[in-house]
């Protein structure tokens, strides 16, 4: 029968989490089960991807410095056309997608669209980071402030100034840290950091190839940045960390091997080994994610069908 009303459709926008698809939210997973477009950008891992149903039409429309694939307003415009067709749209942002993720244009194109929209939130990066290095962002004695700071190399116009009065007790958290540091370290330091302040550069958190860094403020210019996406913790916490597994890589202070780290890394292979083995279709990685919520899938399963 041909379809006469088509119900208004919803856009949610989603935070993929750190990398890892069991990281995601239950809502989160439960939503991209039953999406009908996707359009993610560049920094949500394929294993996430590989929970969307074959059946859902899937875009990456991710933005990097100077290569844009999809503009803003062309991001815009696709959710909501996909939306008045009455089709459930997924935003699938890294990490969260109210930090550092725009959220707030594609959100008010979507109110002056009169779109619905709901947000679903991620684990944002820092606190993946934070937890791969087992260090505390906060901690009640001498660290009761958190500050995220974006430190995006696209836009040289950042402000600066917050920089010139750090507080002691502060955990800075660096975002997009880029690949040379030299002019971040002038800038704390000039803000009244000591050169002894612990760092630490955590690569593809909660990924495989996860990679640990840890130096200090006055060994951070001369220290070889780690793989993209990266982000930069400083602050008296860093140092809470466990030790380091091997010393004397040129320009680190020492870098950080967790035996703990190198075990789930080959926990990681061998997984991502057996699931690539068998091809597994994406029902499959979901029932291997969620086992203990099989029935409740299940029963979402058939009240489709
Ligand atoms: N909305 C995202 C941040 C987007 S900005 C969030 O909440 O996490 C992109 C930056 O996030 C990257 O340049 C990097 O600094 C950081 N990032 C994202 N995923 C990361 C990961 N798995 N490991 C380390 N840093 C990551």
């Amino acid at each position: 029968m041909p379809r006469i009303f088509s119900l208004p459709g919803k856009v949610y926008l989603i935070g993929a989490g750190p990398g890892r698809a069991d990281l995601l939210t239950l809502r989160a997973f439960e939503i991209l089960r039953r999406a009908d477009v996707v359009l993610h950008d560049d920094l949500v891992f394929s294993e996430v991807l590989q929970v969307i149903p074959a059946s859902a039409v899937v875009l990456n429309v991710g933005k990097r410095c100077g290569n844009k694939k999809f503009t803003q307003e062309q991001i815009h415009e696709r959710m909501t056309a996909e939306a008045r067709q009455g089709r459930t749209v997924v935003r699938l942002k890294g990490g969260d997608p109210l930090i550092f993720g725009r959220a707030q244009e594609e959100m008010q194109a979507l109110r002056e669209a009169g779109i619905e929209f709901e947000v679903v939130p991620g684990i944002t990066a820092a606190l993946a980071a934070a937890a791969a290095a087992q260090i505390p962002l906060t901690e009640r004695r001498s660290a009761s402030k958190l500050l995220f700071v974006s430190n995006h190399q696209c836009d040289k116009k950042v402000l600066r100034n917050w920089r010139s009065n750090v507080v002691s007790d502060t955990t800075l958290v660096f975002y997009m840290p880029g690949r040379e540091f030299s002019e971040l370290v002038e800038d704390l330091r000039g803000g009244g950091l000591a050169p002894e302040t612990p760092c630490l550069l955590v690569s593809n958190a909660t990924l495989p190839h996860q990679e640990l860094i840890r130096t200090t403020l006055s060994e951070l210019s001369a220290t070889l940045a780690p793989p993209a996406p990266s982000l930069l913790i400083v602050g008296s916490m860093v140092a809470e960390g466990a030790s380091a597994a091997r010393q004397g890589t040129p320009g680190f202070e020492e870098t950080l091997t967790l035996d703990e780290n190198k075990k789930a890394r080959e926990l990681d292979r061998k997984d991502a080994a057996a699931t690539s083995a068998l091809d597994l279709p994406s029902p499959f990685l979901a029932h291997k994610l969620f086992g203990p919520f099989r029935s409740f899938f299940d029963e979402e399963a058939h009240s489709r069908m």
